[in-house]
């Protein structure tokens, strides 16, 4: 039960787990290999009935899971026989309880807790996004000290559902000027520190496999894997983590031979995976594929999906997912978005965050473009029911407890505000 050790397919090394997030003699994406070939599902909390194939020893009282479920109203409005969808966040009358609204909560309990149990006292990221919150939400649920690093104007998106912010969070802005890559630098100090763990993006298996439940629960409910996998996109990590659950439960030998076909989608105009795929291209070339990409990315519908940086052409990324399951890019413009978004939220009766509607669209495109509509398809609600939490439970918004003026400052004053190492103390009685 439990038990996983880690290995690089790419190289064939097996490693082990120190929280360790890259093979030392490739560059590849290192992959937790369980000791449960065949999934039993367990009566634990949320997304934790998958705990077989969770790289974590113990878990938490967290009870976010994504919700499968057959669809009728958008099924229809396309003419698909078989759509499923599986929605992750806020809708209570179908047993959805991610308070924070998106699939980065599958992400952030199995991440915590292997942080736990590999020594970590605190876990350290720079994001004012969905993984943002979903961080501090489960900080706050468990009292594990996360410390988030955002320029100042992201703060704003960082709020704990239900209830007031817990005290292990601290949240430090950086004053005007300073941009992402600011707070990734100093995200990056903070993190060499001992007991401090880095998140670690896709490199990290606790990340992938969290999201990786979406296609387990999926496959669970449907008794088979779907012939296809919409999603949208900006690092493409859930896209790998839906591939390799895929090769799990074709491991597993109950729920079908042929791997989903990945159907990944991108808000135009930044779109620099899509871009690359439709060349056949393995890299990602900056000039061609993203050409001005600030200026790009002030013009999405939706910023969420604008890494710069993605796992695209890493052996075991994007491209290795995409060509291994013969999936298909697709890039969506804001208008389709935003037309995507009222057919869904009409047609299913929740209201659905923006990078959602850009897998809608997605969806849509494909139908018209010639979608077997006798195909079953899964499409993934990464995030939704926002406005519907904000009608019900308090959206309480966290204050920063400490403003720097740059990614340079000395740590340790920064440390003394935000009470480390007694902070960290205080966690190891979890
Ligand atoms: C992060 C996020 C995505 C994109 O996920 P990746 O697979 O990591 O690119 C899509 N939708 C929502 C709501 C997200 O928060
Ligand atoms: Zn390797």
């Amino acid at each position: 039960m439990g038990a996983y050790t880690l290995e690089c397919p790419w190289c064939g090394r097996s490693i082990t787990d120190h929280y360790t997030l890259r093979c030392d003699t490739c560059d590849g994406l290192i992959r937790a290999k369980y000791g449960a070939r065949q999934l039993s599902l367990k009566s634990l909390p949320g997304m934790w009935r998958y705990y077989d194939w969770l790289p974590a020893k113990g878990y938490i009282d967290t009870p976010g899971k994504p919700i499968t479920y057959k669809s009728e109203g958008l099924a229809k409005e396309l003419g698909l026989k078989d759509l499923y969808i599986s929605f992750n966040g806020y809708w209570p009358e179908m047993g959805a309880h991610m308070d924070t609204c998106s699939f980065k909560e599958l992400e952030a309990p199995p991440t915590i807790v292997r942080a736990r149990e590999h020594g970590g006292r605190a876990m350290v990221l720079a994001s004012a996004g969905n993984t943002a919150r979903a961080f501090a939400h489960i900080s706050t649920i468990t009292g594990f000290p996360v410390i988030l690093v955002v320029p100042e104007t992201g703060a704003h998106n960082i709020w704990i559902p239900g209830r007031e912010p817990g005290d292990a969070i601290k949240l430090i802005t950086m004053e005007k000027g300073n941009d992402y890559s600011d707070a990734i630098k100093l995200s990056e100090r903070i993190s060499a520190l001992n007991g401090m763990m880095p998140e670690g993006g896709a490199r990290n298996v606790a990340r992938r496999d969290g999201m990786g439940v979406a296609m387990l629960d999926a496959a669970v409910f449907m008794k088979r894997m779907p012939d296809d996998y919409f999603q949208a996109i900006g690092s493409g990590t859930g896209g790998i983590a839906a591939w390799e659950a895929a090769l799990r439960l074709r491991e597993d030998g109950r729920f079908g031979e042929r791997l989903p076909r990945l159907r990944l989608a991108q808000n135009l105009p930044f779109a620099p995976m899509y871009r690359a795929w439709k060349a056949g291209r393995r890299d990602i070339v900056p000039e061609l594929d993203m050409p001005d990409a600030k200026k790009q990315i002030s013009e999405m519908y939706t910023d969420i999906l604008s890494n710069r940086n993605p796992p695209y052409g890493i052996k075991g990324g994007v491209y290795d997912a995409l060509a291994d399951t013969g999936g298909e890019m697709y890039a969506i413009t804001n208008d389709e978005a935003i037309a995507a978004k009222k057919v869904f939220e009409d047609s299913e009766g929740i209201d659905i965050l923006p990078p959602a509607a850009v897998a809608v669209a997605a969806l849509m495109q494909a139908c018209e473009n010639g979608l077997d509509k006798r195909r079953s398809v899964l499409l993934n609600i990464t995030g939704g029911g926002f406005e519907r939490i904000k009608k019900e439970k308090s959206i309480n918004k966290v204050e920063p407890c400490l403003k720097v003026s740059g990614p340079d400052v000395p740590l340790d004053d920064m440390l003394k505000v935000i009470g480390w190492p007694a902070l960290s103390e205080k966690s190891l009685t979890l």
